[in-house]
């Protein structure tokens, strides 16, 4: 018999301890018969913004128009050149594209995959407008680096923290640094709602202000349409489910920290890369993610122990299809180009247990003492001497 499955995230489990809050919380907004915009939005924008330390949150319909919003509030569009890092999901890349602006892909560090500022100097123009600095994973880019380069050359920044609600850089969190930030609720995100839905967040009144126009067709008030606006809200419902995970959310990253921590035990001395975490940040552990060169046989060897395992992002941005025309080669970005093939995500989500992530790693363990070297196989055994005495075995 299989031993039972271990997801990459697991959303039933975290609704099975909550079921009676966020079944109140959803009745609730049945029963008020309010669903776009409402109080639960203002309520929740309130809180979030409380949470993070900000002065304004504007909820939207996601991740991705958060950061189109963002843009659009900044006028960056034709003619403009944003620095966004390779390797990140779409959206980072595709808002700036939408906007009518043009992503300008850069490298991204090796070790702790957020963007590498020498790489986006080089790629500075004096079209160049805005950076989009990624928390990728849940670990902040160096804030302090960027906030003066963007500074010297007078550059936006917009932050994109759709994986790090809760991550901080030298004790403040994230969404806090830039001129305006943007987080995903996407569900399996650090904060996930029941489908999509999204924020702004800013210390700047103009720019809330503006970017909650943009979001409701121009008008602040109704029929007073000042700007060529979009439909981008957040449903009442959305934030009612979202106050109730915001209350969570400290326990959640910090039970996040502590699967890192012992993830990070368990594979020491493997040969395995595992995620670094730099002085100063509290890293949000969206996704534990490591670097094995043999990821084809880990990943199979993983899938037949029944553990889920994936891969974010399988192709830097410069080489999808879409992008393809921006001519780049692995020379242009090394780091990004060479990551994609042995970067992988371990399941992570706060009701992991300590057993479940032992499971992870005895698997893993194995699929590297089983291709090791003699000398490889010596240094497992003098960790655990039974997973090595296994793999010989
Ligand atoms: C999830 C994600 C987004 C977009 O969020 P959606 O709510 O899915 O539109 C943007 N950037 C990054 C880095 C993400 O991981």
């Amino acid at each position: 018999m299989s031993p039972p499955p271990i997801p990459l995230v697991d959303l039933g489990a975290q609704y099975r301890r909550l079921k009676p809050e966020l079944d109140a919380a959803v009745q609730g907004v049945i029963d008020s018969a309010t669903f776009i915009g409402g109080p639960e939005v203002q309520q929740f924008e309130k809180e979030f913004a409380s949470y993070l330390g900000v002065s304004h949150t504007v909820g939207c319909a996601n991740g991705t128009d958060a950061l189109e919003l963002a843009l659009l509030a900044l006028q960056v569009g034709h003619g403009d050149e944003v620095l966004v890092p390779a390797n990140t999901w779409i959206s980072t890349a595709e808002a700036v594209t939408n906007v009518g602006a043009t992503p300008v892909f850069v490298d991204v560090d090796p070790q702790l995959y957020t963007l590498d500022l020498a790489s986006a100097a080089r790629r500075l123009t004096p079209r160049t407008k805005a950076l989009i600095p990624v928390h990728l994973y849940g670990l902040a880019a160096p804030m302090d680096e960027i906030m003066a380069w963007a500074g010297e050359h007078n550059l936006f920044v917009i932050e994109d923290c759709a994986q790090a609600h809760g991550a901080e850089y030298k004790g403040r969190k994230v969404g806090t640094f830039g001129q305006v930030a943007a987080f995903s609720f996407f569900p399996g995100k650090n904060l996930g709602a029941w489908g999509d839905a999204g924020a702004v967040v800013t210390n700047q009144a103009e720019i809330a202000e503006r970017v909650r126009m943009l979001g409701n067709h121009g008008q602040l008030t109704k029929h007073q349409h000042q700007i060529i606006g979009r439909n981008s809200r957040l449903d009442n419902l959305q934030a009612a489910i979202l106050r109730v995970k915001l209350r969570h959310l400290p326990d959640w990253v910090a039970a996040r920290r502590a699967h890192a921590a012992r993830y990070t035990e368990l594979l020491q001395e493997t040969g395995i890369t595992l995620p670094h975490t730099p002085l100063g940040h509290l890293h949000a552990f969206h996704l534990y993610v490591v670097q094995v060169t043999n990821r084809d046989f880990v990943q199979a060897q993983l899938a037949h122990a029944n553990i889920s395992t994936a891969i974010h992002y399988p192709r830097p941005l410069p080489f999808v299809p879409a992008y393809q025309y921006v001519g780049y080669t692995a020379a242009d970005i090394p780091a990004a180009a060479q990551g994609a093939d042995v970067i992988l995500s371990l399941p992570m989500y706060p009701e992991l247990t300590p057993e479940l992530i032992g499971r992870v790693c005895l698997a893993l363990r194995k699929t590297q003492s089983q291709r090791a070297t003699p000398q490889r196989k010596q240094a497992v055994g003098q960790v655990i001497p039974s997973v090595a005495n296994q793999a010989r075995g």
